[in-house]
């Protein structure tokens, strides 16, 4: 069954003086539920704008997104900021957590804003914590814990109200490589158990070899789409050999090219 669905996806951006530029052209592409799905290519191919679409953060110029079963691309704003609220779930390189408040108060923060009862929320605030192996952090502040911490409570956040789909841009874009290796178990092993849909973009070759398929991107078009098998390790070579086939297997390296 498919949760994330989208038909002939374009987006065209335009500048003052109507040069236009077109980042992503008649995409398609299905997610089925419970996917663990990565999204890579090249700086510039298009991975953050194909994302933004998807979590209904921006508009496409033309093409039709359905996410379970409901067409977000014709929501009037209103039930759009409803619909974010109830069914998405974001994870941000920068975590995005409220300085001002405690890690359990971020966490609860989905289920803040749908209203929940008080008991509710700490029950749920118990199983989420206790699945990330954070439930010992509740009550610290964001200055108290590490990068890797403040992204599992950013997962639980992303979590906690039980979204469809989730929606990850560089999730270990700021970590260290032992705490990548954490925040990438800890995604797969929600994924496993509690049969979460994720969508993640990255250009670090080990975060998308966790992914079950990792479709990349070049020049806002599909390029290729490999699936792992039961060897994360062999996935990972195979991760590496797309790559260099793309050009350049480092999105940095790209950025800084002449
Ligand atoms: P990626 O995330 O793969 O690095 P992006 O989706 O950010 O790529 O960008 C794809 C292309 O669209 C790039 O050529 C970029 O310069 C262009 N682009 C992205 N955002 C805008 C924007 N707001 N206005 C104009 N061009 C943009
Ligand atoms: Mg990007």
């Amino acid at each position: 069954m498919s949760v994330l669905n989208t038909n002939n996806l374009s987006k065209i951006y335009g500048n003052k003086r109507g040069i236009q530029y077109e980042a992503l052209k008649q995409f398609q592409l299905t997610v089925k539920r419970g996917e663990f799905l990565g999204i890579m290519g090249p700086s510039g191919s298009g991975k953050t704008t194909l994302l933004n679409l998807l979590s209904t953060i921006d508009k496409p110029t033309f093409g039709k997104i359905e996410i379970n079963g409901k067409n977000v691309t014709s929501l009037p704003k209103n039930k759009l900021a409803e619909f974010r609220r109830n069914e998405i779930g974001f994870i941000f390189q920068d975590y995005n957590l409220l300085d001002t408040l405690t890690i359990g108060e971020n966490i609860l923060l989905p289920l803040t804003l749908q209203g929940r009862k008080v008991k509710e929320m700490e029950r749920r605030l118990v199983i989420v914590t206790k699945q990330l192996g954070i439930d010992t952090l509740i009550n610290k502040r964001t200055f108290e814990v590490s990068g890797g911490q403040m992204q599992r409570a950013a997962i639980a956040r992303a979590i906690v109200h039980e979204p469809t789909i989730i929606f990850a841009d560089e999730p270990t874009g700021n970590l260290d490589s032992k705490s990548s290796a954490t925040v990438m178990e800890s995604m797969s092993t929600l994924q496993q158990r509690n049969n979460t849909t994720t969508v993640m973009v990255t250009h670090d070759p080990y975060a998308a070899s966790f992914c079950e398929r990792v479709i990349f991107i070049k020049d806002g078009k599909l390029y290729n789409e490999i699936h792992r098998g039961d060897n994360r390790q062999t996935f990972f070579q195979d991760i590496l050999n797309v790559q260099s086939l793309l050009g350049g297997n480092n999105d940095d390296f790209q950025t800084i090219r002449p």
